[in-house]
């Protein structure tokens, strides 16, 4: 008796759209149409405030970040107000954004290198800003982008996932997921492209339950739609 295998729903779908160079510039359109707010959510002054910010941000929220981070740069105006006091007291004030003691070493040793080799500011290059103790290449893109220096694309969970979705990758890494979305998505749209991601994420394309129903880009540009 022949066995028949159920069709695949995910590569039906991709059918049904377009390839993705000809989908990414609608797809950002339409993004950028529905969430015109999408911009960062941490509150900051200047490169030293946003540097720190961005740091404080792995593995907490926002919300968080702004809350604590209220308090911290009234105290912290220059990198060396984060070095003149002793660790524990960095810890303690940083301490709600969780993991404070690597987060507190690592704002430590990155404030002792914009001291030492960049006359007490932020650099802009990827290949400064990732030698900073604790910035990797997604804080390095989030930073360089703010500061008007894109120079990639920022890959976070709700990044990496949406893309999957809209078939823009097929990867998990998010260094080839970057590589693959700076293939395609137009230079000028680097910095705002992850954004879009991230609210719609938030929104509408939720890990466990995307709302495919209120989805602008369900009917024909995403090959994940289950309408
Ligand atoms: S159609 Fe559904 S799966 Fe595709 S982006 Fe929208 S909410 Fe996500």
């Amino acid at each position: 008796m022949a066995i028949f295998a159920p069709r695949s729903y995910v590569r039906e779908a991709r059918r049904r759209v377009a390839p993705k160079r000809e989908r990414i510039r609608e797809i950002v359109a339409r993004l950028a149409l529905t969430h015109p707010d999408a911009t960062i959510a941490l509150r900051f002054r200047d490169p030293v405030e946003l540097l720190v910010s961005v740091m404080l941000s792995a593995q907490t929220t926002d919300v968080t970040v702004n809350r604590v981070t209220e308090r911290l740069f009234r105290k912290y105006r220059r990198p060396e107000d984060y070095v003149a006091v002793p660790l524990e007291e960095l810890e303690d004030d940083i301490r709600p954004t969780g993991t404070f003691r690597q987060k507190a070493r690592n704002l430590r040793g990155t404030m002792i290198m914009l001291i030492e080799e960049y006359d007490g500011q932020v650099p802009e290059r990827l290949e400064d800003l990732v030698r900073l103790p604790g910035v990797g290449r997604k804080t390095a893109n989030v930073v360089a982008a703010e500061l008007g220096a894109i120079q990639g694309i920022v890959v976070d969970t709700h990044v990496r996932r949406l893309s999957q979705r809209l078939g823009l990758t097929r990867h998990e890494d998010p260094a080839k997921i970057e590589r693959d979305l700076m293939r395609i998505v137009p230079p000028e749209d680097w910095a705002r492209f992850p954004h879009l991601l991230i609210w719609h994420g938030r929104r509408v394309c939720d890990a466990r339950r995307p709302r495919c129903e209120d989805c602008v880009l369900a009917a024909d540009l995403c090959p994940s739609s289950r309408i």
